[in-house]
């Protein structure tokens, strides 16, 4: 049996300045370490043909599969605030596949060597930080947030220097596209008007097909992408992600998440909350996020300036309107999730105060973000400081005030809080197991638990288990 790959590669068609092609380098002993079963199945892949030696070949970059046409995509960005050229410095797509059903996704392979792009990097990725980006993408999935999905994790039987020499890995990643907000900028920085064009088509009829007859399909997508990532970083919020390097070429045109690098999801509530350490001066911290989304898109609006009117002015004018929109979008996907984690079907106009309230308790009283709306979820708030208590009447008695029997708010609650979320010192020791001892199975029974978050099973309660108190605060790292 194939695998049943069918590629159809419309980035590949696109002006030749948008990319580079060549194939991914080889590597000397590949071997596979996860594979997703049920992704796979979803793409209408065949799983047994993915694990089988051509199969991991091609994860590893050593067979091109038929079809596939592989190349690096050229892109920009801004880095911490500072525009760079970037491009794929060590990925290669494949092309994209088209699953039975006519979904059309990007196959991506993360550490498969260097490219035009790749500057002063080696190209490569190790396993500890792949698995990371198996593991959170999957449970954002999970989340139902949207993201990036991973399909497969290889090692190379390579070493790839860091600080110290770690195993080299690759990623096989799965996205709606690689269309991102840098690549707008690359376009309109380095190409001619007409690639800009041919790329904002590109990317209304691969995502936001809707809009090709709009009056002014071009502020369409402003919209439109304004509108997805107001959305996804509400959901992000809502569960306590921090994204960590929210660059605008980390930015996607499609709405999902991408590129996990130094993520990681909060314990304790503070809007403080960073966990990367090159981020020094918090410009990527917990609550900056929202602030950070509307500020790239900003940058998204500027490199369609010359599409979006023939003047200048008017362009700036009608971006303008747009993006002024994005606090009240922003907020309004917010406060309708929050809503839904407490349990409200109705709204009131004292709600924003009652969960800046609750927020504002956590933030004081050092509280577990997931923890808090797992112990009203499960009606096990057990608190005794008075002001804990007065805020927990005060909620009662706003659900008592709505058309819904107590079950019924319970049940909107577990829909909306997770049970668990991947906590840190758990993906720790996963990739402690996975890559010092070779020990895939602590990474199992975690995909496993993350794989239903809102199923709050007795297994899940273990890992509901907030980190021990610590001096050092959690760091991660970009030296992915
Ligand atoms: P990231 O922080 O992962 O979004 O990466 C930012 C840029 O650095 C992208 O252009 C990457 O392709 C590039 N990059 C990251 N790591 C490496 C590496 N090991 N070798 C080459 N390029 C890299
Ligand atoms: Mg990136």
């Amino acid at each position: 049996m194939n695998a049943n790959w069918n590629f159809d590669n419309s980035y590949a068609r696109l002006p030749e300045r948008f990319f580079t092609r060549l194939h991914p380098t080889p590597v000397s002993d590949p071997k596979l370490v996860v594979l997703n079963r049920s992704l796979a199945e979803e793409l209408g892949l065949h799983a047994e043909a993915l694990a089988n030696e051509e199969g991991v070949a091609v994860f590893a970059g050593n067979r091109i599969p038929e079809g596939a046409e592989p190349l690096a995509q050229a892109y920009a960005g801004h880095q911490f605030g500072y525009f760079n050229m970037l491009g794929d410095g060590r990925a290669i797509l494949l092309g994209e596949h088209v699953t039975p059903n006519g979904e059309r996704v990007d196959i991506q392979l993360k550490g498969s060597g260097r490219t035009p792009y790749s500057r002063g990097g080696d190209g490569r990725a190790a396993l500890g930080p792949m698995l990371r980006e198996y593991i959170i993408s999957e449970a954002m999935h999970a989340l139902r947030i949207p993201t990036t999905r991973s399909l497969a994790v290889v090692t190379t039987g390579e070493v790839v220097i860091r600080d110290t020499e770690l195993p080299g890995a690759i990623l096989t990643r799965v996205a709606a596209s690689h269309l991102r907000v840098g690549t707008f900028q690359y376009a309109a920085r380095f190409l001619s008007k007409e690639e800009l064009q041919a790329l904002a088509d590109y990317a209304l009829k691969r995502h936001y097909p809707n809009g090709e007859h709009a009056p002014n399909r071009y502020l369409f997508l402003l919209e439109e992408v304004m509108k997805k990532q107001a959305e996804l970083v509400a959901k992000w919020q809502l569960v306590g992600f921090v994204h960590g390097v929210m660059n605008t070429d980390n930015m996607t045109i499609s709405g999902e998440t991408i590129d996990y690098g130094p993520c990681a999801f909060m314990d304790v509530y503070d809007p403080r909350t960073v966990f990367s350490s090159i981020d020094t001066q918090g410009r990527y911290a917990y609550g900056n996020q929202p602030y950070i989304a509307g500020w790239n898109i900003a940058r998204f609006a500027e490199s369609l300036l010359p599409l979006l009117h023939e003047k200048q002015e008017k362009a700036i004018e009608l971006a303008q309107e747009v993006i002024a929109q994005f606090p009240t979008l922003y907020e309004t996907y917010w406060l309708q999730g929050m809503r839904a984690k407490l349990g409200l079907c109705t709204e009131e106009a004292e709600d924003k105060k009652l969960i800046g309230e609750l927020l504002h308790l956590m933030y004081t009283h050092r509280l577990d973000y997931t923890n808090t709306f797992r112990a009203l979820t499960l009606d096990e708030w057990h608190f005794c400081e008075k002001e804990l208590c007065d805020w927990y009447t005060r909620w009662q008695q706003r659900i008592a005030r709505q058309d819904m029997t107590k079950e019924e708010v319970y049940e909107r609650m577990r829909q909306n809080n997770p049970a668990i979320i991947p906590r840190n010192y758990r993906v720790e020791e996963v990739l402690a197991a996975a890559v010092e001892h070779g020990d895939d199975t602590v990474m199992e029974r975690l995909l496993q638990v993350l794989s239903d978050p809102h199923a709050y099973t007795k297994e899940q309660k273990e890992y509901a288990k907030p980190p021990e108190p610590s001096d050092r605060p959690y760091r991660t790292f970009c030296g992915t």
